[in-house]
């Protein structure tokens, strides 16, 4: 038996949890986010003029820029500064897959041009990934960030982990990163080594589902990192086998937003199969960032953790930047990097900074805040207009996904009449409820939660829940899709 994990839910409980593991005791003199404002200012500040440096004699996207822009690189000598230079935009970034973007590399500086890894941006509008390049100094620093994340989001060197990313056709961050964070505090680890098979290779290397489930049971895992949606399908798969998930106690459920009633919902699951406290963290990460940012409490925030390789700010189209608390796009500034490196990087989400130590932990480095419902980031593409009314589907996913009683869900927006693309847009929820649940209640329910929302009706049918995410053949759910005609 695994001990029993306890949550810790203050600064004190916080305290006495890393001083009892001497890997996290022993990094807390050079930890950051601990440090006073002031301090991690400065080594932001000092970091930031080096990185200015390194784009201005090494950086082709951004030494034409500064030209362009009539910006003198070293005329910022703090973060404060970075409201002079104008936003880049991930348009930018995708116009020659990310090339431009990496430094030339000094053969002076073994660390900075060894290129170690490259992993691809997700989800491109072009359909052709961007390469994103980390140097040995990039991983080597990553290394550090991980120990950092692992010690926020209280997984230990002891914790047996399952990395439950597919090994996809394309490298990207959710399976590599999950090696890099286990290794960084020797943690144990296994693989669900899932994934889609790729068109015309001719051997089957993937491992199923259910292979991931009896090696849970078998190799004692106590810890999950995966894709949100497809963690809960296989812990509900595991409910119905009646399989012993007791020792989950930590998950990284990450790649999508995950509301409160999904987290309980997971966790209400694992406890039905003896499991005690489960710490559920939507860490908030995206390629460019090369991390998942973690939580210290559920919807706590997503910690940057280490502020000398990160600054965040949440700004307007024009790049000026919002205030504490108020949403805005999410803005990223690389502080200490040597392959690709970004500058006033709009990532595609909109979010709200907190520059406020954090009341849970007391840390002090920056934190992204929820803005929206119970989840992180709205991606600013998801925007929609239905029957003319702008609405933002983070609220509607909200919604549903913390309703009791529904399993998948899915919203389709279409049209009333299949046959004419003049018809008024209609707003279909598809819902995969529990066995039991009394359908016409949930449906007045559902109806009203939405229309309180984003002020529409959806038409509510229920289906199996297989209908709308079948995790053979997709990585995640997919939660709104839209099916009018294109203009
Ligand atoms: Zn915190």
């Amino acid at each position: 038996m695994s001990k029993a994990f306890k949550v810790p839910r203050n600064r004190e409980e916080i305290m006495a949890w890393i001083d009892s593991i001497p890997l996290y005791k022993g990094d807390q003199p050079l930890d950051l986010a601990f440090k006073s404002k002031e301090e991690i200012r400065s080594a932001q500040d000092a970091n930031l003029v080096a990185q200015m440096e390194r784009l201005e004699n090494q950086s082709p996207f951004y030494r034409e820029k500064f030209k362009e822009w009539g910006v003198d690189p070293k005329s910022i000598r703090s973060v404060d500064d970075l409201e002079k230079i104008p936003v880049t935009s991930k348009a930018d970034y995708m116009k020659d897959r990310g090339e431009s973007f990496k430094l030339d590399m000094d053969f002076a500086k073994i660390m900075d041009y060894i290129l170690y890894e490259i992993t691809y941006t997700t989800g491109t509008t072009t359909g052709l990934p961007s390469r994103f390049y980390n140097t040995t100094y990039d991983m080597f620093l990553q290394t550090w960030m991980f120990r950092i994340g692992c010690k926020i989001t209280y997984l230990e060197p002891d914790d047996i982990l399952m990395n439950l990313f597919p090994f996809h056709f394309i490298p990207h961050i959710g399976y590599y990163k999950t090696v890099h964070f286990a290794s960084a505090v020797g943690m144990t680890m296994c693989w669900g080594f899932t994934g889609a098979p790729l068109p015309g290779f001719p051997y089957s290397i993937h491992r199923s589902m259910q292979q991931a489930i009896e090696d849970i049971e078998k190799k004692k895992v106590n810890a999950l990192s995966g894709i949100a949606s497809y963690i809960r399908r296989l812990i509900m798969t595991a409910e119905e086998q009646g399989r012993d998930l007791s020792r989950i106690n930590k998950i990284q459920a990450l790649g999508e937003a995950v509301p409160k009633g999904m987290r309980d919902d997971m966790r209400k699951r694992l406890q039905k199969m003896g499991a005690g406290e489960v710490f559920i963290s939507n860490a908030f990460g995206f390629t460019e960032g090369q991390t998942a940012f973690q939580e210290c409490a559920e919807l706590g925030g997503a910690h940057c953790g280490v502020p000398q390789m990160y600054y965040f700010e949440a700004v307007d189209e024009k790049g000026k930047r919002k205030p504490d608390g108020e949403p805005g796009l999410l803005c990223i500034t690389h502080l200490d990097r040597r392959g690709t490196c970004l500058l006033r990087y709009l990532v595609g989400d909109i979010v709200a900074i907190s520059n406020e130590p954090c009341p849970i932990c007391g840390r002090n480095d920056q934190r992204i805040v929820t803005t929206v419902g119970s989840t992180y980031g709205t991606r600013t593409s998801e925007l929609m207009k239905v029957k003319g009314t702008l609405i933002n589907p983070e609220t509607m996913r909200d919604a549903v996904a913390n309703t009791p009683g529904v399993i998948e869900y899915q919203f389709i927006v279409t049209k009333e009449k299949a046959d004419d693309p003049y018809s008024m847009d209609l707003l279909l929820l598809k819902v995969g409820a529990d066995e039991g649940v009394d359908k016409a209640r949930l449906e007045g329910e559902l109806k009203e939660k939405v229309k309180r929302a984003v002020e529409l009706t959806p038409k509510v049918e229920f289906v199996p829940f297989a209908e709308i995410f079948n995790p053979g053949q997709t990585l995640k759910a997919t939660r709104i899709v839209d099916q009018r005609p294109k203009e």
